[in-house]
């Protein structure tokens, strides 16, 4: 039972959040987005201008709460989108 999907679809990123796992080594931008940290999407949070583009989505890191924007392609969905209040 696989719950782990890779990102391929940028529309994906209208539904909720999602959590995350980071793939890459992001640490020339953040210190702490090493390869196997998690985070969760933020829908619709754009910070940088690189976010207006679909394939990155803006992520809250677990490490201290820092918001990046990171390519869809360098992240595994670890959850299903988890929509506001639902629970
Ligand atoms: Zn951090």
């Amino acid at each position: 039972m696989s719950s782990q999907r890779i990102l391929d679809s940028p529309g994906m990123a209208a539904f909720g959040a999602h959590r995350v796992r980071l793939d890459v080594d992001l640490t020339r931008y953040h210190g702490h987005l090493k390869p196997g940290i998690e985070g969760t999407s933020v829908p619709g949070v754009k910070t940088t201008a690189w976010g207006y583009q679909d394939r990155f989505w803006a992520v809250r890191y677990d490490c201290c709460g820092r918001v990046m924007d990171t390519l869809t392609s360098s992240l595994t969905v670890l959850e299903e989108a988890q929509p506001h209040g639902a629970e």
